[in-house]
């Protein structure tokens, strides 16, 4: 058995077997060890029960880079994407609806359903960010310079000052707003209709432990507009087959260049010797050989748990401890026998556009800030904020005919519960999620057939994410770009020679954007 390679990849998450993609397409000998029977890491589609295949994870892409799809030739390998129009629908307890996007007569019409003005707003809004989304988009795939390091870096700096100076003051103003303030603020300024203002403000705290009114949700919001669709700017859509398959198309192109994934591999132990990697040691004791390792795994686990600390300086030891793995994240994932009716809008058990999209249970900004409340002292928010998908509506690879999947994600449940554990909250709290959806679509309960609850102690044991942190730790302005993971570590590499991180720990942080492992590629293939 060959046990030594040019690179060895720690971890098949989608950035994992990006980086395993461009290494072996230039030619390197390149091995990836998954520690799960399955590739994919957080991207991932699951047969969960019988003729239901199930996005356990992430459930909706459009941040994946459009770069990636080309050079990997994905469609080649079956990576196909379904716009959603419309793009969300949320129903309200007086019986009123909003329906959003892409559409845009369709959206001005909606909105101006609870406010004219905000209509004649939106689009303006819209074009502010996209503006700010000109000038941020391009640093996704660029590796961030270190302010404390070289003149190479300042050089660099000065170039990004230069293209922030060219947005303008008041441009440049609102994008340092977004960068580093509240999303609250800005909607408020903005609009006046608590409605259309708590459907965006659903995109400011997903996966963040933050309400809207706190500072760094407004990158949390603008994070969700970066992406694209086919194409389109800031348009979401589903995957056919499930989001496992942007993983499996990556895993077949890197395979076509030659490289070797293997499932059912834990790493224990990344070795070192004199400050450089030499490899890495299964739990089973199986050593691989490599003078290069990139780790998909998060930086807690990549250099608290598989790394000998005599090997890392102190200091950056101190700043991996400092990252903020906290989450109030929690996925269940639902196989009914209909769509959802939904009061505001029925459909008599049939697929209607209110299922294309994002199916909002979020009433106001208050609602989101009282269930962050409960969250802050270490419960379960009674009123939690509800983002359900329903993929099937679109796809109709994933479930037995006339059957669906129902994806809820919501917030807010934090990791450590005061005074009880999750064991004992779990089915408690999908029961209360359930019966809130049963007031704003009647039958609902009646028409579930399997569920699947995972709180973020789950999620941290299912798909090694610290704390069930769904971005690989959270994505304030501290833990950005230069400072993603750590200051003067963000180009990839480590303190150890030969070792880089390639998942979402690294810039640009989380999401199916496979960004850090095409920019860890670069830089590995750049040291050679
Ligand atoms: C519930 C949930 C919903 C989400 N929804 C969305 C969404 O709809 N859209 C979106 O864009 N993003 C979403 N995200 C975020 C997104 O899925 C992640 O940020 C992204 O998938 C991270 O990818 P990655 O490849 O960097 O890391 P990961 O997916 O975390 O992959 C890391 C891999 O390393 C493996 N690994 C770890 N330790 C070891 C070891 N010792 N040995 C071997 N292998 C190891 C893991 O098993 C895993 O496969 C969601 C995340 C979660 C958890």
């Amino acid at each position: 058995m060959t046990t030594t390679y040019d690179a060895i990849i720690l971890g098949a998450g989608h950035n994992g077997l990006v980086t395993a993609a461009y290494l072996a397409k230039a030619g390197y000998k390149v091995l990836v060890l998954e520690r799960r029977d399955i590739i994919g890491g957080c991207c991932i589609t699951e047969e969960l029960w019988p003729g239901f295949k199930v996005s356990t994870a992430a459930y909706v892409n459009s941040l994946l880079r459009p770069e990636i799809i080309r050079d990997l030739e994905l469609k080649k390998h079956g990576f196909e994407m379904l716009p959603r129009s419309p793009s969300s629908f949320s129903p309200f307890p007086d019986g009123r609806y909003l329906m959003m996007g892409p559409d845009k007569d369709m959206t001005h019409k909606e909105i101006a359903k609870f406010s004219t003005k905000d209509a004649e707003n939106y689009p303006k809004y819209e074009a502010m960010l996209t503006r700010v989304a000109d000038f941020l988009e391009p640093m996704l795939t660029q590796t961030p310079p270190d302010p404390f390091g070289g003149l190479w870096n300042l050089w660099k700096l000065g170039k990004l000052g230069m293209g922030f100076r060219r947005l303008g003051r008041d441009a440049g103003s609102e994008a340092v707003e977004i960068l580093t303030g509240a999303a609250r603020p800005i909607l408020d300024r903005w609009f006046e209709s608590e409605e259309l203002k708590a459907t965006i403000a659903t995109d400011a705290v997903i996966g963040a432990f933050a309400p809207p009114s706190h500072p760094g949700t407004a990158y949390v919001l603008f994070h969700h507009v970066m992406g694209e669709c086919n194409g389109v700017r800031g348009v979401w859509g589903y995957v056919r087959g499930g989001m496992g398959m942007v993983s499996n198309s990556i895993a077949a192109a890197a395979k076509s260049y030659g490289a070797e994934i293997r499932t059912n591999a834990e790493v224990g132990q990344i070795l070192v010797k004199d400050g450089r990697v030499q490899g890495v040691a299964l739990k089973d004791g199986t050593e691989f050989h490599a003078k290069r390792i990139a780790s998909n795994a998060d930086a807690h686990v990549t250099f608290l748990k598989l790394m000998d600390a005599k090997d890392l300086p102190e200091g950056f030891i101190s700043a991996i401890k400092r990252i903020d793995y906290s989450s109030a994240t929690v996925k269940i994932n639902v196989a009914i026998d209909r769509p959802p009716n939904w009061k505001a809008l029925p459909s008599d058990g049939k697929v209607g556009p209110q299922h294309h999209g994002t199916m909002h249970v979020c009433p106001d900004q208050d609602y989101i800030e009282r269930a962050f409340d409960d969250a802050k002292y270490g419960r379960w928010a009674r009123d939690p904020m509800i983002e359900c998908t329903m993929a099937t509506a679109l796809d109709d690879t994933l479930a037995p005919p006339g059957k669906h999947i129902l994806s809820m994600f919501v917030q807010y449940a934090p990791y450590h519960l005061k005074d009880t554990t999750w064991e004992v909250e779990k089915d408690r709290f999908a029961d209360r999620c359930f019966d809130l959806l049963e007031e704003y679509a009647p039958g609902f309960k009646s028409s579930v057939l399997h569920r699947m609850v995972i709180p973020p102690p789950d999620m941290e044991k299912m798909w090694g994410i610290t704390g069930g942190n769904i971005m690989q730790g959270s994505m304030n302005l501290h833990s950005m770009f230069s400072f993603r993971p750590a200051a003067g570590y963000a180009n990839y590499r480590t303190p150890v020679k030969g070792l880089y991180l390639c998942g979402a720990a690294a810039h640009p942080g989380g999401g199916v954007m496979g960004a850090c492992g095409l920019n860890a590629a670069r830089e590995m293939i750049r040291d050679g």
